[in-house]
């Protein structure tokens, strides 16, 4: 009897991966195989330079392609921030007021129904509700949101709660975790944001957040929210105070949940951004501002050779790093630019600079222009409308930008996307 190798392992080498050092030519080699990058060879991974560097980007590209194809897809979503009262004190948030902060907010569901139904009625399928720990706001309080959307928009996907926020209901109206959120998906949530990550790592966490959600916790409300049925995205925030070796380990870490729960739908790497941050504000010789431009590009390709086969949608940031680089990105293993936004306040009040609202169109000349397809997706990747031979429809951003064009680096490229040249 003949044995059948993997088929991947007759797949085309990239060119870039034979001019790498020996010790990282032999793990991507090994990842490209179908084998499995451990803790310590990502950490290597996560610290190459140069021709390493290139061999890296060639393998997650390689691995993208294998997984996506030339598709890159995007969500049109709103997000949905109900207040920014929190009393938790982590020290890395730009976010949080106090209830007295005359920039203080507070949305009653009502008000939250009102901005869906306007998602809505521009196309939304999802909105992405999350915010801060109120102090007096009640337990039910989450619940409450989820059954006025649903009696509203009852075919609009709910996208919200942070594990945090979760940790805070259940602490609220003294359930277990697995019970709060049965609650919420009976009520009608259709996913979670896998925010409040950070890096999972208790040394790092004492310095971030206290604490006061564990890694722990963490990682047991996300095993809940999969448990009973709710998919959740992954994050990691990157660029402080950690370095190669927490972020191989958080990865790692992803991925052992995902072999038992299946429930992460994809990896969003967050940067840090310092500007506004009381963290770096207060020890800016120990706190980095921030993210090097190579460890960005580093951890979307390392996370998705890390994650092959197990988390294959690896998500990037625009509202972190920008139209361009975000485009970029897109060559180091990223197939999926997140939503339109429409309202983004978390990463603004952090001091980022990219704007709120990038629309679907924008969004579809992005992709084009990096010669890939274009793919409108639901919140969980169903494929919703491949924009092969037409755009999306021409709709003003929510809220007006003053100006700036998200898309001003697009001039560089010779020729605009096909489709606008041809209007
Ligand atoms: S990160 Fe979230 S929980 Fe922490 S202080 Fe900011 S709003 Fe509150």
């Amino acid at each position: 009897m003949t044995i059948q190798p993997p088929a991947e392992k007759f797949a085309a080498v990239p060119a870039a991966v034979s001019a790498a050092s020996a010790p990282v030519r032999a793990i991507l080699e090994m990842a490209l195989e179908g084998g499995e990058v451990s803790e310590a060879e990502g950490t290597e991974l996560f610290r190459a330079t140069g021709d390493d560097a290139e061999a890296v980007y060639a393998t997650a590209d390689e691995l993208r392609r294998r997984a996506n194809g030339d598709r890159v897809s995007f969500v049109v979503n709103r997000n949905i921030n109900f207040t920014n009262i929190c009393y938790m004190g982590c020290r890395f948030c730009g976010f949080a007021k106090r209830s007295e902060d005359k920039d203080a907010e507070w949305l009653e569901p009502a008000q939250i129904v009102a901005r869906a139904q306007q998602a809505w009625d521009r196309g939304a399928t999802e909105v992405c509700i999350q915010g801060g720990l109120h102090p007096k706001m009640e337990g039910t309080y989450y619940r409450d949101v989820v059954r006025a959307i649903k009696a509203a928009l009852p075919d609009m996907h709910i996208h919200a709660f942070s594990p945090f926020e979760i940790w805070y209901g259940a602490s609220k109206t003294k359930m277990s975790y697995h019970d709060f959120l049965a609650d919420l998906k009976e009520a009608g949530l259709g996913s979670m944001p896998g925010t409040a990550a950070e890096i999972l790592d208790t040394e790092v966490r004492m310095q971030l957040t206290k604490n006061k959600l564990s890694a722990e916790k963490w990682v047991e409300i996300i095993r809940a929210a999969h448990e009973v049925g709710i998919p959740t995205t992954a994050t990691i925030m990157y660029g402080h105070i950690d370095g190669p070796q927490h972020w191989a380990a958080h990865i790692r870490l992803l991925r052992d949940i995902q072999k038992d729960t299946g429930g992460f739908t994809e990896l969003v790497p967050l940067s840090f951004v310092h500007t506004e941050s009381p963290l770096w504000a207060q020890n800016p010789d120990k706190v980095r501002p921030g993210p090097t431009a190579l460890e960005v590009d580093l951890m979307h390709a390392v996370s998705r050779i890390m994650l092959h086969g197990w988390i294959d949608n690896i998500q990037v940031s625009w509202t972190k790093l920008g139209a361009a680089r975000a485009q970029e990105m897109l060559s180091r293993g990223v197939n999926d630019l997140g939503g339109t936004l429409m309202n983004e306040s978390i990463s603004r009040a952090a001091g980022s600079d990219h704007g709120q609202e990038i629309t679907a169109r924008e969004l579809v000349q992005i992709i084009r222009a990096a010669g890939r397809v274009p793919v409108r997706r639901g919140t969980t990747y169903g494929v919703r409308e491949v924009y092969e031979h037409h755009d999306p429809e021409v709709i003003a951003p929510l809220v007006d930008r003053q100006g700036r064009d998200p898309l001003a680096f697009l001039e560089m490229f010779p020729e605009r996307p096909a489709l606008e040249a041809a209007e």
